[in-house]
């Protein structure tokens, strides 16, 4: 049983962040997960935590901004559990700090990570997915991708970036069997979420406690991400397809 039963699902930065909570969350509904995350993250460790609870995951290390490192790993996932029908692509970074500070080896690093990374990802998915008759691309967008955050000009051009992209995939492939949305997060208590605010803060934009609560109630929890993406990568959403699904208790609504 479980909502994910018989799916492979890759999650892209499935060791940290939102990426763990939707990484355990996967596997408990029956998903075969393969996780994609840094060589250096803790990918390994958490394949191996949800084996030992009974689920079914892989760790396939790579930079996801590297052609040669996507193909290989979303290669190992496949030769471990089958064409993906589920794809994930969640990992990404931030940048804080004033536009005319900002460099171009950073311009370029954030819109490989966060946006070639989808295209890698991706176009390297594809394949298999079409020959399984179909499956559901999940990307990870942002509030940041329709609200502009002060101090953050590069971070949230990669994120209007990957909103688009997940509705112009959508639209390509809705004549085979492929569905692609996007989750748009609020502000989420994950590392990155606490790097966001401590880099907001040196640059004097108010990140009290009471400003986050006035824009958005409270920090979101990781879980509430994954849960969300789930609902996108399950069957569930058959017919959701092109769309934007924020989880941001209103942020963006007022
Ligand atoms: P996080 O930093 O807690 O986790 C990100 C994961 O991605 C880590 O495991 C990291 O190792 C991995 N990663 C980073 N660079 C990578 C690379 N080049 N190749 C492979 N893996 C890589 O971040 P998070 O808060 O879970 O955020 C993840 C996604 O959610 C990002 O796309 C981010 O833009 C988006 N998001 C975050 C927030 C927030 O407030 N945290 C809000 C909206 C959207």
């Amino acid at each position: 049983a479980g909502r994910l039963c018989g799916k492979t699902a890759l999650i892209s930065g499935g060791a940290g962040g939102c990426g763990l909570a939707a990484s355990q969350l996967f596997a408990r509904e029956g998903a075969r997960v393969g996780i994609v995350d840094l060589p250096r993250s803790k990918g390994e460790e958490v394949a191996a935590a949800i084996r030992a609870e009974g689920g079914q995951a892989v760790f396939a290390p790579a930079d996801v901004s590297v052609s040669s490192e996507v193909k290989a790993a979303v290669k190992a996932v496949e030769d471990a559990f089958g064409n993906i029908t589920v794809l994930f692509n969640h990992a990404g970074i931030l940048a804080v700090g004033p536009f005319l500070e900002t460099e171009e080896d950073e311009w370029d690093r954030l819109m490989a990570v966060n946006v070639r990374s989808m295209f890698l990802m991706t176009k390297a998915v594809l394949p298999g997915m079409l020959a399984a008759g179909g499956g559901s691309i999940v990307s990870t967008s942002s509030i940041s991708a329709v609200a502009a955050t002060p101090m953050e000009v590069l971070y949230d051009t990669t994120k209007g970036a990957c909103h688009m992209f997940a509705r112009a995939i959508a639209v390509e492939f809705r004549d085979r069997g492929i569905r692609s949305n996007a989750v748009c997060p609020g502000f989420i208590a994950t590392d990155h979420g606490k790097r966001e605010l401590v880099g907001l803060a040196k640059y004097g934009v108010d990140v009290s406690d009471a400003a986050i609560a006035a824009q958005q109630g409270r920090m979101c929890d990781p879980m509430e991400v994954a849960q969300a993406a789930l609902f996108l990568a399950s069957d569930e959403s058959s017919f959701v397809n092109g769309t934007h699904l924020f989880v941001d208790n209103c942020f963006t609504a007022v």
